[in-house]
């Protein structure tokens, strides 16, 4: 059984900017996908905003254990309500992976409920990868450290609520440092969001950056039955009580009422 992986690409600089196009010829989110597939025990597929629901459909998510998200201009173009039906599915139990500027996208915004903002520089700068956990699984057959001689810089302060575990710090050449791997959990779903992968630099062609993408599809994946309604809230009365009790004071709700949301 290998883990069903949906990579979820924005695909708008990719068809506008000669830059990017060149860099990814088979998009990011084609590019990602291939290198997860070189991996035995993944299958990668791939959709995009232009789909039909963003490719976010109920029967994909469904079907998608780990879902990886890039997106950078289009944040805005996606619909809330196929935001809150990935986010379901997070709550449920999928795994999902937040890529470079996805830090800004709805649904990171959404699970984070934090502005998720940082300061940012687009000049081409070294970065150094610094391994913060180790022997954590996303950080399995790296180096201590590793660089991407070109990226874009982000710094912190990165809103971001206090992660479960910080993976990655990266330096920049101009002198910020940045949280670039952070592990979370929302309801049941497993969340990692990593720094590198600004669509004008080739960083996920780097074999280190697809070898933490590839550690981290595992790490997110839960085998476990996703959780149908991870929003469900239900009433137990008085006599369903795992032991006797007697009910006592005054009362708002009547037995089985839904309650309020
Ligand atoms: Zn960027």
């Amino acid at each position: 059984m290998s883990i069903r992986v949906t990579v979820w690409g924005e695909n708008v600089h990719e068809q506008k900017n000669k830059v990017v196009a060149e860099v990814y010829p088979k998009t990011m989110h084609g590019t990602i996908a291939e290198a997860l597939n070189r991996n035995a025990g993944i299958k990668a597929t791939t959709v995009t905003l232009q789909d039909p629901e963003h490719g976010m459909t109920v029967e994909k998510l469904a079907e998608t254990d780990v879902l990886i998200w890039w997106g950078h201009a289009a944040h805005a173009a996606v619909d809330d309500a196929i935001v809150e039906r990935v986010c379901n599915a997070v709550w449920g139990g999928m795994g999902i992976i937040f890529l470079h500027s996805a830090h800004f996208a709805k649904p990171f915004k959404r699970l984070m409920g934090a502005p998720c903002n940082l300061s940012w520089r687009e000049a081409g700068e070294r970065e150094r990868i610094w391994v913060t956990s180790r022997q954590h699984p996303i950080a399995a057959g790296l180096p201590d450290h590793f660089e991407l001689e070109t990226e874009e810089m982000y710094g912190e302060p990165f809103g971001v609520p206090e992660p479960l575990e910080t993976v990655f710090i990266s330096w920049f050449a101009g002198g910020e440092v940045f949280r670039s791997g952070l592990t979370y959990k929302r309801g049941a779903g497993n969340i990692f969001y990593f720094r590198p992968g600004h669509e004008t630099y080739p960083s996920y062609h780097d074999a280190n950056v697809q070898r933490v993408i590839s550690n981290a599809v595992k790490w997110a994946y839960n085998p476990e039955k996703r959780i149908a309604d991870p929003n469900d809230a239900p009433n137990t009365p008085v006599d369903k009580a795992l032991e006797p009790i007697v009910e006592r004071g005054p009362r708002l709700h009547h037995d089985g009422e839904a309650g309020y949301r």
